[in-house]
C-alpha cells in the first residue's frame, strides 16, 4: 500500500475575479509526517489548503486522498471531512455553538454516532487538547488561545487521519504557542499526519519533518528543514529569513568556534549542547 496520504497534481486555481492563486502545484504528503507549508502573504497557502479539504474545486489539476481523486458530491465531501480536519486561522469563523461541549459534540453528532460514542469522543478530544475544564464554559467568554484549542478539539472529535491547520499560532502568546505545538507533536506521535501553514521560519524549522516553500502560487522548495532553510539565496527569493538557531550555528562555525562536521541542531537545547561540548574557545 502506498505511504502517500495526500497528493496534488498540477493544481491550478483562478478565482472568479481573475486572480491566479495556484499555478501548477504538485505535492505528495507521506502518511505520519509533520509538514510545514511556508511562504509570505499571498503565496497561495490558504488557497491550497481549501483545495485539500475540497472547499474549493481546482480550476484544473487533481487532488487525491489515500490514492482516490476527490469528488465533490455531498456524500464524498462528508466522508472526506470526517478524515481530513481543517483548523481555520480565526477560531471565531469556526466556532458557533453556545458551549464548548456542544461545539465539540457537533461533528460526532453529524457523523450519526450514538450518544455514548459522542460523549466518549468529546471527552477524549477535550482531554487530548488539555481543556476538559472548559467543557461547560460559554464559547464567547473564552480567551483567543482557549478558543483556538476548542476549535482544534472540535476537529479532533472527528478522529481525522490528516489534520491541517492554517497558522495555528498566529496571534497567540509564546506559552499558548508552545502548548499548541506540543499538542501537534502529541497527535503526530499517535499517527496523525499534520500539515501546518505558517510564515514563522523558527517554528517550522524546529517542528517539521518536511518544509514546502510556496511563492506566487508555485512550489519553490521542498525538503528537510535543515536543507531548505539553510539556503540563503532560496530564503531571500522567498522573502524569508534563516531560522535563528541555524543563523547562530552557521555564525559559530564560520568564526571557528564550532567545527564543520557537527550535526545541524534543530532546537535551542541541541544548539546549547553542541556549544557546551564542542566550543573551540571558551570565554571565561
Ligand atoms: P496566502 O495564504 O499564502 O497568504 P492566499 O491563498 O490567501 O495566500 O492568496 C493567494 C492569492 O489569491 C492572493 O493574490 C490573494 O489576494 C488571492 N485570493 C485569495 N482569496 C481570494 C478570493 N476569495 N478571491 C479572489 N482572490 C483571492
Amino acid at each position: 500500500m502506498s505511504d502517500i496520504i495526500l497528493e496534488t497534481r498540477n493544481l491550478h486555481c483562478q478565482y472568479a475575479n481573475g486572480t491566479i492563486a495556484l499555478q501548477g502545484i504538485s505535492i505528495a504528503i507521506k502518511k505520519g509526517k509533520k509538514i510545514a507549508l511556508l511562504g509570505t502573504n499571498g503565496a497561495g497557502k490558504s488557497t491550497l489548503l481549501l483545495h485539500l479539504i475540497a472547499l474549493l474545486k481546482p480550476t484544473s489539476g487533481n487532488v487525491f486522498f489515500k490514492g482516490k481523486e476527490l469528488k465533490y458530491d455531498r456524500t464524498s465531501l462528508a466522508t472526506l471531512r470526517s478524515q481530513v480536519g481543517l483548523v481555520f486561522q480565526d477560531p471565531d469563523s469556526q466556532l458557533f455553538a453556545p458551549s464548548v461541549r456542544q461545539e465539540v459534540s457537533f461533528g460526532p453528532i453529524n457523523l450519526g454516532l450514538s450518544k455514548k460514542e459522542v460523549k466518549e469522543r468529546v471527552f477524549s478530544s477535550l482531554e487530548l487538547s488539555g481543556i476538559p475544564h472548559l467543557a461547560d464554559k460559554p464559547v464567547h467568554l473564552l480567551s483567543f488561545g482557549q478558543k483556538k484549542l476548542v476549535s482544534i478539539a472540535g476537529v479532533l472529535a472527528m478522529n481525522p487521519e490528516l489534520l491541517i491547520l492554517d497558522e495555528p499560532t498566529a496571534s497567540l502568546d509564546p506559552q499558548n504557542s508552545i502548548e499548541i505545538m506540543h499538542l501537534l507533536n502529541k497527535l503526530n506521535e499517535k499517527g496523525m499526519t499534520v500539515i501546518l501553514v505558517t510564515h514563522n521560519v523558527d517554528e517550522a524549522y524546529g517542528w517539521a519533518d518536511e518544509i514546502i516553500l510556496m511563492k506566487n502560487g508555485l512550489i519553490t522548495g521542498q525538503g528537510t528543514p535543515e536543507n531548505i532553510l539553510s539556503q540563503d539565496q532560496l530564503l531571500a527569493e522567498n522573502h524569508l529569513t534563516k531560522p535563528i538557531i541555524l543563523e547562530i550555528f552557521n555564525s559559530l562555525q564560520l568564526a571557528g568556534y564550532l567545527t564543520k562536521n557537527l550535526p545541524i541542531p534543530r532546537t535551542k537545547e541541541a544548539l546549547l549542547t553542541l556549544i557546551q561540548n564542542n566550543a573551540a574557545v571558551k570565554i571565561h
